[in-house]
């Protein structure tokens, strides 16, 4: 035997082990699922799957939307296209990057639907789709994002050379907003304007634009797909106005833990903060490495017992110090658990308070977390919410 054996991965932790547990609630993410479908009915709904389901994992998110009744997704990636083929034979999986040079036939073998981004990508598909058959396609421009998607003198050539989407089923013209999330930001009359002026040149073919906000901002926005992401997993497609959302995401850390300490004395690297009065510092095994963000440090706050207390000094890589000084201490005890996102902990809210986005929040979310899913389909209500 050798001295040295493969290593195994300290990824998904024991309950018992883990600094945190990250609950995702499946049975909210599905209601979130049918409130957004419905919104926008009679448009359809192509749930945003990518990076991981925005931090949520894509298997057990997109299983849920499965048993919810969806059958069409949205992934970033091929890679994601791929993973997502896997599980689910029967639903219609669109890529909203498209093609990678020279990916065609690995996109077509895996029965993906590119989001064909350039003249190149149309070519490269076409030229497929001449050799072995009629391939569905999407068509994504830029109606004033500047980001992704063909340029306005791309779609007036692709006007004039139909014959470029030889091959093709042109599904759907897709374009994206830049400020869905400020309905009074006159740059979204501006998109929605151009998107049907552009789109009116091109063959016909199924229209989409909006994303989670968007579908907010009334039915002009609707056209016959809506692809939500991040009001899926639970934040507010309506910044400003009430939550119509159901949380999706708690994240409980665990006091590994607690000291008194005295007035003057500084928390942390860089001693960033200093106590004012004696002060009780309880310390979290949660840090920037499992994507909570450093620029909490000093800013964030988490609930313990129903009450806020807030971060101080930096986060860490692997810890966090918190202020519980205004906490009974006779209700604090080691191993207690902390609610560092959800249970009162606004995402968008923490967010803020992290000079960033509830998005940036979720796809940051680490892989040392022990994850327990709940209410997800076929494991009935609260299945897997044992404490443990
Ligand atoms: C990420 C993405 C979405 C989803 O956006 P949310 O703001 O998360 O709802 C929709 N369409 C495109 C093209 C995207 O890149």
């Amino acid at each position: 035997m050798s001295a040295t054996a493969p290593m195994t991965s300290p990824e998904h932790a024991s309950p018992e082990h883990a600094g945190a547990i990250l609950e995702i609630d499946l049975g909210a993410l599905s209601a979130n699922y049918l409130l957004l479908r419905d919104r926008a009915a009679p448009a359809e709904c192509a749930p945003v799957v990518k990076a991981n389901a925005y931090g949520t994992g894509l298997s057990e998110a997109a299983g849920a939307l499965y048993g919810a009744g969806c059958r069409r997704f949205c992934v970033a990636h091929i890679a994601e296209g791929i993973a997502l083929r896997a599980a689910h034979a029967d639903v219609e999986i669109i890529v909203l990057h498209g093609l990678m040079p020279a990916s065609a036939a690995e996109v077509a073998r895996h029965g993906l639907i590119p989001a064909l981004n350039d003249l190149g990508q149309i070519a490269q598909w076409s030229a497929l789709a001449i050799e072995t058959g009629p391939l569905p396609a999407c068509i994504q421009i830029d109606s004033g994002m500047a980001r992704l998607g063909l340029p306005a003198d791309e779609v007036a050539l692709l006007a004039a050379e139909p014959d470029r989407l030889a091959g093709l089923e042109v599904r759907t013209v897709i374009s994206h907003l830049a400020c869905a999330d400020e309905p009074e930001n006159p740059l979204n009359r501006r998109q929605l304007e151009s998107f049907n002026r552009q789109r009116a040149t091109l063959p016909r073919a199924a229209a989409s634009l909006a994303n989670s906000s968007g579908i907010f901002l009334g039915p002009d926005y609707h056209f016959d797909l809506v692809r939500p992401g991040v009001s899926l997993y639970g934040v507010n497609p309506t910044p400003g106005r009430p939550n119509p959302m159901r949380e999706v995401v708690r994240l409980k850390g665990r006091i590994i833990q607690l000291r008194q300490i005295d007035s003057d004395r500084s928390v942390g690297y860089g001693a960033a903060w200093r106590a004012e009065r004696p002060s009780r510092i309880a310390t979290v095994a949660v840090g920037y490495a499992d994507g909570y963000l450093r620029s909490l440090g000093n800013r964030g706050f988490c609930v313990i017992g129903g009450a806020r207390a807030p971060i101080v000094g930096r986060v860490s890589m692997d810890l966090t110090t918190i202020d519980v000084s205004a906490l009974d201490p006779s209700r604090l005890a080691v191993g207690d658990e902390v609610s560092l996102l959800g249970d009162g902990v606004d995402i968008d809210e923490l967010a803020e308070a992290a000079g960033s986005i509830a998005h940036e929040l979720l796809t940051g979310l680490g892989s040392r977390y022990h994850r327990r899913y709940v209410n997800g389909p076929g494991n009935g209500p609260g299945n897997g919410a044992g404490k443990p």
